[in-house]
């Protein structure tokens, strides 16, 4: 079986006498069949993808990839730089740049400017035009900052991905998963392999995730141009594998497995991964997920765990202020109460849990994702 080869970028780093290096394992052949694109740890404190990546090389290692598959299984490593007092901080980039999976360059007006005239009836010519305007437009960019470096490595080599997965993990959760509303329910087959309690759709949920800037041109340039044919021509998601603490060996492989039948069925990998599952979980809007924020500062009491139904107005936790008072939280709305937080102590405002609902809420709009 032939090996992956190993590409290792130099990143620019933001200080003097640094070296950062970010690497990625491509299997099979560029332009022999579809591309996928998988990374973890884009929350550099974010683990559990870490693992499964690490037995998907093992996997993909011993197989006969009839597609290109890349593999980044430690996608930050500006972030993994960042530990404070004994703790990985890899959510934010601690120089006050933000989120590391936010504001992410969204392609969709500028592509609708420069090819948007030559797009017709013809999907699979618009799909090589577009991948080729979208390289060409990240080519003409001038990254400055090492995390502007570290987003370009990444869309340089994700952005003309058939599929493209971005694995992440919430606090204490069950497995989820976000997706565009246009590849729902064509993607239900990743859902259903690794048996998501949960799908949650949108479209712009409002902070430059990966994954929309992955999807998003698709969708944007179909509606503007209605007449061409523009398929969603990225599968893109941002995986949740479950909680921060789920990382073994056992969750990994399984996970693994999954995502190895998963692009078997898509045609990245010879062999028959069986038929494939029916998906059992929840898909809504991501405007029907509720926040749960604690009114004051204590400490946390859960009276429900990740997988609970709640009904609204029931009791998820109460805030204990010792010596004091307990403040109950309750839901909102019914529904799944899909992660909850591992950390014990919430301040003012807090989120200490989400609940996926049955229908889009009310006061739900605008920007729907955490910090
Ligand atoms: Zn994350």
């Amino acid at each position: 079986m032939p090996r992956p080869v190993i590409e290792t970028v130099a990143l620019p780093a933001d200080g003097l006498g640094q070296t950062v290096t970010w690497t990625a394992w491509r299997f099979g052949e560029a332009g022999r069949g579809p591309k996928a694109y998988l990374q973890a740890g884009l929350h550099a404190d974010e683990i559990p993808g870490m693992l499964v990546l690490h037995h998907l090389i093992e996997k993909l290692t011993a197989a006969d990839v009839t597609g290109e598959i890349i593999v980044v299984p430690a996608t930050n490593p500006l972030g993994l730089k960042q530990w404070i007092g004994g703790n990985l901080l890899g959510r934010f980039e601690l120089g006050g740049l933000g989120n590391f999976n936010r504001n992410y360059p969204w392609l969709g007006a500028k592509l609708a400017e420069r090819v948007g005239k030559q797009l017709g009836k013809d999907a699979k010519a618009n799909i090589a035009l577009i991948r080729a305007e979208m390289l060409a437009i990240l080519k003409e960019s001038k990254p400055v900052a090492a995390i502007d470096h570290m987003r370009l490595a990444i869309m340089e080599r994700s952005v003309d991905a058939d599929i493209a997965l971005d694995l992440h993990c919430d606090s204490e959760a069950q497995m989820h998963l976000y997706l565009g509303p246009a590849l729902w329910p064509s993607a239900s087959d990743l859902a259903a392999e690794l048996d998501s309690a949960a799908v949650m759709l949108a479209e712009d949920s409002g902070g430059g995730s990966l994954d929309e800037a992955w999807g998003g041109p698709w969708w944007y340039l179909a509606k503007q141009f209605p007449d061409a044919a523009i398929p969603p021509a990225c599968l893109s998601a941002t995986v949740e594998l479950r909680g921060e603490q789920d990382v073994t060996d056992e969750l990994a492989g399984k996970d693994a497995d999954a995502i190895f039948r998963f692009l078997a069925r898509r045609g990245l990998i010879k062999g028959d991964p069986g038929p494939a599952p029916t998906y059992q979980g929840k898909a809504e809007d991501l405007a029907a997920c509720d926040y749960l924020k604690s009114p004051v500062a204590g400490v946390i009491v859960y009276a429900k765990k990740p997988g609970d139904y709640v009904i609204a107005g029931e009791t998820v936790a109460e805030i204990v202020r010792p010596g004091e008072m307990r403040v109950p939280v309750v839901s909102s709305t019914n529904g799944l109460l899909l992660v909850r937080l591992r950390h014990r102590f919430a301040r003012p405002g807090t989120n200490i849990g989400m609940v996926v609902g049955d229908a889009p809420l009310a006061h739900r709009q605008g920007y729907l994702l955490t910090e």
